[in-house]
């Protein structure tokens, strides 16, 4: 039978827009002292949007914004759709691309054909692109003549062994202090231009960090982003500890990382590279418009967007636990 004040409990819990899918999760909840947090789309909206083009190496901002529209035609990622939206509302021409295919925590990377251009006509013959990739000249030929280019972070540079120019590594140094996220566009073996996109933090990440110190409870937050935006926004929220340009693949090692130290960890996540850390974590909160991979891979499901659930669920656990004892 199952006691009663843990019957009681999850029904609270669920009122409280609290799926239990492990109870002894629910019951662990009131001893974590580290709750570490995903960044884009958990403390943040994960609403993405243009906020600043650098172009350098004979192509301009438009142009730019344009080729890397082109690269993140099918990629599903945050950043792609935003990319998309502001070529669109400037009305840009955005090149046909083959052989597109997404790096997993770096990128995304496309065989552009210089001569096809999608226009908003559909697809016509033009010159302008073909023009770019003739001032170039550096593109990586394939089989079927076209340019691969690539769009992606500084774990896509890092992996392709890219080092921006000064004027770029200006422009991002500084779009990061304000905590925008940067993705450059990459042709031959050069970065030729960097796009900075900005996201919301949400008020009720703010509260919930001050709510888990006052509770006595550490909070961390992991990363795939940059080095400078993790820690603009770690300090903006008042964050103790941050793992930046993380790799999804790596997102599970902070977490024993925490462990080891002795740590009683609860990871909040909602996206399919979060599913590795939810399950390593003493406690996996999927939270909000959670992927389905997210959901299943954690003990607890906020149905909500909220961060503060998490600081209720710690107070609900350690209140209804209390009692047991
Ligand atoms: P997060 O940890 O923020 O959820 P991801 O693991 O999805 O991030 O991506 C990590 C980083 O990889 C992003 O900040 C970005 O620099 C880069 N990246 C991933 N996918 C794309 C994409 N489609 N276009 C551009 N950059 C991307
Ligand atoms: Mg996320």
């Amino acid at each position: 039978a199952v006691p009663l004040v843990v019957a009681i409990n999850t029904s609270l819990a669920a009122q409280n827009g609290m799926l239990v899918r492990d109870r002894i999760a629910m019951e662990e909840a009131r001893n974590v002292d580290t709750v570490v947090f995903d960044k884009t789309g958990t403390l943040t909206r994960g609403e993405q949007g243009v906020v600043g083009i650098a172009a350098v190496g004979g192509i301009d901002e438009d142009e730019a914004l344009a080729l890397t529209a082109a690269v993140e035609g099918d990629s599903e990622h945050m950043i792609a759709r935003a990319v998309r939206e502001a070529a669109e509302e400037r009305g840009l021409a955005v090149p046909a691309v083959r052989e597109f295919e997404a790096i997993k925590g770096r990128g995304v990377r496309a065989t552009v054909d210089a001569r096809r251009v999608l226009g908003p006509a559909g697809l016509s013959d033009g010159e302008a692109s073909g023009d770019a990739e003739r001032r170039s000249g550096a593109g990586r030929s394939v089989e079927g003549g076209g340019e691969t280019v690539y769009v992606g972070g500084p774990n896509l540079l890092d992996q392709l062994d890219v080092e921006p120019a000064p004027e770029l590594a200006t422009f991002a140094a500084e779009a990061g202090a304000d905590a925008q996220t940067v993705v450059y566009l990459v042709r031959g073996d050069e970065a030729v231009a960097a796009i900075a996109l900005a996201d919301v933090i949400r008020e009720e990440s703010r509260r919930a960090i001050q709510a888990l110190h006052d509770m006595g409870v550490e909070v961390a937050m992991l990363t795939g982003d940059s080095e400078d935006v993790a820690r603009a926004v770690a300090a903006d929220l008042g964050i103790d500890t941050y793992f930046a340009e993380v790799l999804p693949e790596d997102k599970d090692e902070k977490i024993v990382e925490l462990q080891e130290r002795g740590r009683l960890v609860a990871m909040v996540g909602d996206g399919v590279n979060d599913a590795p850390a939810l399950t390593r974590a003493d406690i996996g909160i999927a939270i909000g418009s959670g992927t389905d991979v997210a959901v299943e891979s954690a003990d607890i499901v906020l149905v909500q967007n909220d961060p503060l659930d998490v600081v209720r669920l710690i107070e609900l656990s350690r209140r209804s636990y209390r009692k047991m004892q």
